[in-house]
């Protein structure tokens, strides 16, 4: 059942070693170097290079789209602009991590609403709800798909769930069409949870500025092309809808990896609300890196594929994580603890679907046999015993 109170992390980070050790190593590197957490020279580069890309790529769609094909071609590179500037730009901003100014955090966070998805929203469902209680069922918002993909064995497995991990990839494809056309207000207009956050009420400026950045987005990605082009509307909307075919793969082919994936750790508080465990060691234990030694990779997913760092260290600019990523993997081998990797995305991503495949034949995959309650329980949250005898 799921948990539907205030839910806590019991422990300090101090209390358990691994999680005291990583915290001191990362804080040494920053201040060995005398370098901040934030952005630097590379990152101000990527951030010009991100904002260029957009805005020329959709000149070239205004400019290069003579035919129905050239369009949609022009559409599909212009969308993977928009997802080069969102992996590397926004969502660093929007996590605090970009500059040590909540000013400058807060405005270029808007790069978020200039694709059509609501920086205020993702906030509320990333930050306070995913980043908080990872693989929490009942409170990540990202264990909750549609009702067609089963993510958890929170959800209730139903017969067409033993298909999933064929037809799963597919509906991928629709998830930020979705989102640009239905998520957002659905999420703005319902009463809504996002981890201990319970929103009852938005402000009106919010709702203002989802109202206008939305009409701004789609008058950009089909009125004006409509408008200026020599081509037919319904070839607009077709290449509109292509782009977010393909964009719409690429962010759960990147996204859905790194927390649902093969032998999954799913937490469930306690009766009181409490995950036994400190936030730093539950993020280490939910997440999977896959690519780390593709530099190519770490650079234009904004290092999303090195998601454990992320996840421990989300106020931290991503060009670090490369360098701390081996920090905290290091560290994980000297207390014997088990460092989630995977090789390639691809593996990483074929990996995914074998789980969804097991969550769709069985209502808890994750529980093994001869599995007594208790150690089903210790191993879903987590004792520190298990620390305490890999240090031995
Ligand atoms: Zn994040």
């Amino acid at each position: 059942m799921d948990y539907i109170g205030h839910i806590r992390y019991r422990d300090k980070i101090g209390s358990s070693e691994f999680s005291k050790t990583v915290a001191k190593r990362v804080d040494n590197y920053f201040v060995e170097r005398n370098i901040s957490k934030h952005a630097n020279a590379e990152m101000y580069f990527k951030s010009v290079l991100a904002v260029t890309l957009w805005i020329t790529t959709y000149y070239i769609l205004l400019t290069f789209s003579f035919s129905p094909a050239s369009l949609i071609a022009m559409y599909i590179g212009h969308g993977f602009a928009q997802l080069f500037m969102t992996y590397n730009l926004s969502h660093d901003a929007n996590h605090g991590a970009y500059s040590k100014s909540p000013k400058v955090n807060d405005i270029l966070s808007r790069t978020f609403d200039l694709v059509g998805i609501s920086s205020y929203i993702w906030r509320l469902m990333h930050n306070d709800s995913h980043h908080s209680f990872i693989n929490v069922p009942g409170t990540d918002t990202n264990l909750m798909g549609p009702d067609v993909l089963r993510f958890s064995p929170g959800v209730i497995r139903q017969p067409n769930h033993r298909y999933q991990h064929i037809y799963a990839s597919f509906i991928y494809c629709f998830s930020t069409l979705h989102w640009v056309l239905f998520k957002d207000f659905h999420l703005f207009f319902s009463k809504s949870r996002f981890g201990n956050r319970t929103i009852v009420r938005h402000d009106r400026k919010d709702l203002v500025f989802l109202l206008a950045t939305k009409a701004f987005y789609y008058c950009y990605m089909l009125v004006i092309p409509m408008w200026y082009l020599d081509v037919a509307w319904y070839y607009v909307v077709l290449g509109f809808l292509v782009m977010h075919f393909f964009i719409g793969f690429h962010i759960a082919f990147i996204f859905q990896p790194a927390h649902i994936t093969e032998g999954a750790t799913y937490i469930y508080p306690d009766s009181d609300g409490y995950i036994h465990n400190n936030y730093l060691r539950h993020s280490f234990d939910t997440t999977l890196d896959f690519a780390r030694k593709v530099p190519f990779a770490n650079w234009v997913l904004g290092c999303l594929n090195l998601h454990i760092v992320h996840h421990m260290y989300s106020e931290i600019c991503h060009v670090h994580y490369p360098d701390l990523t081996e920090i905290i993997k290091s560290t994980a081998e000297e207390f014997g603890l088990t460092y989630h990797e995977i090789r390639t995305t691809i593996g990483a991503y074929i990996i995914h679907l074998r789980w969804l495949k097991a969550l769709g034949q069985a209502d808890d995959p994750s529980v093994r046999e001869n599995d007594t309650v208790a150690t089903r329980n210790t191993r879903r949250h987590f004792s520190a015993a298990t620390e305490m005898e890999s240090l031995d």
